[in-house]
């Protein structure tokens, strides 16, 4: 079959591997849709931990083939891939925290991913969808269902006033759950104005542009102390630092944005924190029990009564033979995007 293979840092290709076969308990994908996420740039740009491995971990297809033990009545269904792979035996499997499992798996990470025509799978791995769900929007509901385990982590309620740092992807998405969930404000900020656009149109009410305004004083205007809850979604140091003024006391920041790791926050960050009272609370991928979680069932089903939009986000659609090329140019940051779909099956 043929994949992309991330061979080095900075060095991908498009090329044959050989196709999956699902041994005792797994079964196979054939890929429909594979999306972009920028976790899988920083792998190409800064290196990843193995060599060589197909990356991807945002997808969609139907299931072509099962292996023993794994009913044929999976044959045919839709599916999308629930990437991480706990061991469901160890203290935080046991507790429901997979994400803090000891002993993890990644499909498209540590194990081979959906950038390929067909991915290998545990049983417990396919996320089963409806037929008529479009699998460009299905390979979407992965980064849904990390915003929406971000807004539980902030115990997010209905009527409360939240701040969005970040439109990117997985910002996209939390404008969209705060919608939904029932913000009273949705304030959104990025340095990019196409990014506020599309927050705009997904349901930001205010768009803020730090390159243009004095986010602070704007804040200041529109929810007084801060707001109830502020999500960190750029990994940008200096926006980290400024999140604090952005939150009223006894507010909670969420973190979702990975942050350079060469970098250090003053202490007087943590003085401003104990000040305020406020809860920084860390955010690591999209799972809750039972696995995988009310973050996928409840993207599945605002996918269905239409309350999110994915058709938005989609700023490019190409062959998967195009992948190579794609992150050459992403990562010489010579093509601004939102979501990028990627197509095994359309030739180049
Ligand atoms: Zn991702
Ligand atoms: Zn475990």
């Amino acid at each position: 079959m043929k994949a992309v293979v991330l061979e080095n840092q900075r060095s991908i290709t498009y090329k044959d591997v050989p196709t999956p076969e699902p041994g005792p308990g797994h079964l196979r994908l054939k890929i429909k849709a594979v999306s972009i996420c920028g976790s899988d740039i920083k792998r190409y740009v800064d290196g990843h931990r193995m060599y060589p491995l197909i990356l991807g971990h945002e997808n969609s297809g139907i299931i072509d083939r099962v292996g023993d033990g794994v009913s044929a009545d999976y044959l045919g269904k839709h599916a999308a891939i629930i990437p991480l792979v706990p061991c469901f035996e160890c203290e935080e499997c046991k507790r429901g925290y997979y994400s803090a499992c000891h002993s993890y798996s990644f499909i498209g990470s540590r194990q081979s991913g959906g950038y390929a025509e067909f991915v290998d799978l545990p049983e417990r791995n396919v996320f089963i969808l409806p037929d008529d769900l479009a699998f460009e929007h299905a390979a979407l509901i992965e980064p849904s269902t990390v915003a929406r385990h971000m807004l539980a982590l902030g115990d997010f309620k209905s009527g409360q006033t939240a701040i969005v740092l970040g439109a990117g992807s997985i910002g996209l998405m939390l404008v969209q759950w705060l919608r939904i969930l029932g913000a009273q404000q949705i304030i959104v900020t990025d340095i990019l104005e196409d990014n506020l656009r599309i927050a705009s149109k997904v349901g930001a009410q205010v768009a803020l542009n730090p390159s243009q305004v004095d986010v602070a004083k704007e804040v200041q205007k529109l929810v007084g102390d801060g707001a109830d809850l502020v999500l960190e979604a750029t990994g940008v140091p200096q926006v980290l630092e400024q999140s604090l003024s952005l939150t009223r006391p006894r507010g909670k920041i969420v973190l979702a944005g990975n942050q350079p790791l060469d970098k250090s926050l003053p202490l007087t960050f943590i003085e401003n924190m104990m000040r305020r009272e406020i809860s920084l609370i860390g955010c690591f991928m999209s799972y809750s029990a039972p696995f995988p979680g009310h973050e996928w069932t409840e993207t599945l089903a605002a996918l269905l009564n239409g309350s999110l939009d994915m058709d938005t986000l989609i700023s490019h659609r190409f062959p998967l033979a195009k992948a190579p090329e794609v992150f050459e140019k992403i990562g010489a940051h010579e093509m601004a995007h939102q979501k990028i779909i990627l197509n095994p099956e359309e030739v180049a």
